[in-house]
């Protein structure tokens, strides 16, 4: 065993050692190195940091239009999920539309920290209900957890500890490792389970707050026709579940009277 390899063996025994074990609202256990309270306080900097380029090129929320439509159809989502999951009340919410034609994108961090590309909206002719489904698919990711369970896949890699180095010497001073890892964990894939579950919750919460779920199944047909032969930022971090559209129409009949009754 050489040293490199030394070392990061005894990462990996000392991170084992400080990690716990969680139910999320999904009923799964989750082993986490980083604790959710931890991955909601690193993302508020890791927010800071990604949105930063944008700010400084004038791309974000540069289209009032837009704005105002993603924010009307996220504050639906967010009361839904202020409902499901009550300690998220006092998370400080936000959403940002990234001015990016060429991404097709959108996430929400631990806490409750979004963004959504235009890339996404416009490549996708997205309609409202299908904007919201994207908005609760991701909105659920943060409500199951799932961001510290990438930060912890992000804290054993490479990539994070380097963001880490190159940035230590930054004059704000407010990079930490955990607030690398929140960062590359943006651009880690789910796993297909953590989808499943995303999936579940947000075509909900999309429900109750008054979209239809009609619009769950829409758009991941539209997502996989734009996404053949281009490389689509969401797909490699949203991987495919097994029967992912079928698994979606059979949840219809069961969200219809949430929809009818939010409408
Ligand atoms: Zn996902």
């Amino acid at each position: 065993m050489n040293s490199s390899y030394f070392k990061t063996f005894i990462t990996i025994i000392i991170l084992f050692l400080l990690s716990a074990c969680v139910t999320n609202i999904a009923g799964r256990k989750q082993i986490m190195l980083v604790s959710e309270s931890n991955a909601i306080e690193s993302s508020k900097q890791a927010y800071i940091n990604t949105l930063e380029p944008f700010k400084k090129k004038g791309q974000l929320d540069s289209n009032p239009k837009m704005v105002q439509r993603v924010n009307s159809i996220t504050a639906k989502l967010i009361k839904q999920a202020k409902l499901k999951r009550p300690e998220t009340k006092n998370w400080q919410w936000s959403i940002k539309v990234i001015d990016d034609p060429k991404t097709v994108n959108a996430w929400c961090m631990a806490g409750g920290k979004m963004a959504i590309y235009t890339g996404l909206i416009n490549q996708l002719k997205a309609t409202d209900d299908e904007i919201a489904q994207v908005m609760g698919h991701e909105i659920s990711h943060a409500l199951a957890n799932h961001t510290a369970e990438r930060m912890s896949v992000a804290m054993a890699s490479d990539l994070a500890v380097n963001l880490y180095k190159t940035t230590i010497g930054d004059s704000s001073g407010t990079t930490s490792l955990a607030t690398a890892a929140a960062q590359v964990a943006l651009k880690l894939p789910n796993s297909r389970t953590s989808e499943s579950e995303a999936d579940k919750i947000g075509i909900e919460l999309a429900a109750k707050a008054g979209f239809n779920p009609n619009a769950a199944v829409t758009l991941w047909q539209k997502m996989s026709k734009v996404g053949g032969g281009n490389s689509l930022e969401f797909l490699s971090t949203h991987p495919s579940p097994a029967n992912r559209e079928k698994a979606l129409k059979k949840m219809i009949p069961k969200m219809m009277p949430f929809y009818q009754s939010a409408k």
